[in-house]
């Protein structure tokens, strides 16, 4: 009997096929999304009115979604939802997304390059 030892490699980075989006206009805090998602993703926020006077949710710990949709389909207002990464980047990029939508991901990227 040989004892082979496995190579050491490191595991590559988790990148998620789709992105999390949130109409913060459009969510009335009813906290659904946030009570359900089983990572703890998502909170609602404590500093931020929408137009309807409601703290809408946002992404507390976004690195920990697994993109299960279950946000997508509590949601009673479709304030959340997911999107392919590719037509996100796109619709970011083209300038044509609804004012009040978030996509913690990209945010969370853009605050780590502006501290540098
Ligand atoms: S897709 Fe799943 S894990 Fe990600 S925020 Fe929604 S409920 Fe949470
Ligand atoms: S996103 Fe939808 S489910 Fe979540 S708090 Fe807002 S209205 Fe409720």
């Amino acid at each position: 009997m040989t004892t082979v030892r496995k190579p050491i490699t490191p595991k590559p980075p988790r990148t998620r096929e789709k992105v999390l989006v949130i109409l913060q206009e459009q969510c009335k805090a009813c906290s659904l999304c946030v009570e359900f998602c089983p990572k703890h993703v998502l909170c609602l926020t404590e500093d931020k009115y929408n137009r309807k006077g409601y703290h809408p949710v946002t992404a507390c710990d976004i690195d920990a979604c697994v993109n299960c949709e279950f946000c997508e389909l509590i949601c009673p207002d479709m304030a959340i939802f997911l999107v392919d990464r590719k037509v996100a980047e796109a619709a970011l990029e083209a300038g044509t997304v609804e004012e009040g939508t978030i996509v913690p991901e990209y945010q969370k990227k853009d605050e780590k390059e502006e501290a540098h």
